[in-house]
């Protein structure tokens, strides 16, 4: 099988890739246009390999997506790509609707022609695997509710009203065009090679420099934390073994406040690289976001039943790995952080 998996060089993308090369037989077109939140780097333990190839593309340009598709004929196309930062999409929302919104309707239509153009078996087999959140559900405003694939969408950020947007884009291409679409919508991410804007990272990276650590408000907002490397089995479970039409909710059954994420990150670290006071005394409660959703849970019975999955981390063994990672791979951290990794790909010297 030949997967076309869009923003591929991003947080989970690369995730993907890493798992479906190194445990599969499969192979990869990583199809990114390298934003400053795509990085290479990500994949170097599987670039070597002869089942993978790179492109680099902006999903909003059909004519390069078209020449893509006719070129590497994939057998399906896991769909990525996005703008994700939520604190960026309020600073600047152009971008979140240019690739979300624009780039997602532009690749659903390369992909419907595509799809028209194959024969018989490889037609059928097709699959268009859209890759969402669970911010389109918006806030839960129980504290027992748990959002299933029937909630009704109530975004409340620009990123998350993009997201929802490209959900409907997906869901109407697979009722008016019978495209093979699946949708899954996923809960927090964290884990290796997650770019340090967001909290977890944030905090791990500015602890170890000794950095006030930022918290929004009171911190009690809650999310539901799944570790990179379950979403990427998942994913590649859906796009495998899932049903066209289907929607697919995906979460790790770990609700904490981000509050109780960044004190478990400081303890973590007291154990692994002891400070003479806590951690946790660098913790700096700021302003909180606009419009921030209390909180987020996911109901992940659904692609439990139908297709044997659920995670295999808790959030104690994952954000413990995750925190070494980090620990590991200062390296990594440096060539963001002092934006390397950008200026070389850009063949600008360092
Ligand atoms: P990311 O920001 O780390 O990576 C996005 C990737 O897309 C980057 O490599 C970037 O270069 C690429 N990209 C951006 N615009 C592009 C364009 N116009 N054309 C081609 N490539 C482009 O994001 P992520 O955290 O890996 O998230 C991946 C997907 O999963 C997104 O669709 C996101 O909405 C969804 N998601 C993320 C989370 C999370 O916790 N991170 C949770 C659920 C769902």
């Amino acid at each position: 099988m030949k997967l076309l998996i869009t923003g591929g060089a991003g947080f989970i993308g690369s995730a993907v890739i890493r798992h479906i090369i190194n445990n599969t037989a499969d192979n990869v077109v990583n199809l990114d246009k390298l934003t400053y939140a795509g990085n290479l780097e990500s994949l170097a333990e599987v670039s070597d390999s002869e089942r993978y190839a790179f492109e680099q593309v902006d999903i909003c340009n059909r004519t390069a997506v078209d020449r893509v598709l006719a070129e590497h004929g994939p057998d399906a196309i896991m769909h990525l790509a996005a703008e994700s930062h939520v604190d960026r999409s309020i600073d600047g929302p152009a971008a979140f609707i240019e690739t979300n919104i624009v780039g997602t309707y532009t690749l659903l239509e390369a992909a419907r022609q595509y799809w028209q153009s194959l024969d018989g078996q490889r037609r059928t087999n097709f699959r268009f695997h859209h890759i969402s959140t669970d911010e389109v559900y918006g806030d839960l405003e129980s504290s027992v509710d748990l959002f299933t694939e029937t909630t009704p969408y109530a975004p409340s950020s620009p990123y998350s009203a993009s997201k929802a947007s490209s959900d409907h884009l997906a869901r109407a291409w697979q009722r008016t065009y019978g495209l093979p679409v699946l949708v899954t919508n996923c809960s927090n991410n964290y884990g290796p090679y997650h770019f340090p804007e967001k909290l977890i990272p944030l905090v791990i990276l500015n602890a170890l420099e000794d950095k006030p650590l930022p918290v929004y408000g009171k911190g009690d907002q809650i999310r539901d934390w799944l570790y990179v490397e379950d979403h990427a089995r998942a994913l590649y479970k859906v796009v495998t073994e899932g049903k066209p039409g289907e929607t697919y909710n995906i979460g790790g059954h770990n609700e904490k406040q981000n509050i109780e994420v960044v004190q478990a990150i400081c303890d973590i670290l007291q154990d692994l690289r002891p400070r003479q006071t806590s951690y946790r005394d660098l913790i700096t409660h700021v302003k909180d976001r606009p419009g921030h959703d209390l909180r987020y849970a996911i109901d992940a019975g659904k692609i439990q039943r139908e297709l044997d999955w659920s995670p295999e981390e808790t959030f104690e063994t994952g954000i413990r790995k995750t925190v070494v990672w980090y620990l590991n791979h200062q390296e990594w951290c440096n060539r963001l952080q002092d934006g390397s990794y950008q200026r070389e790909r850009l063949g600008v010297g360092t």
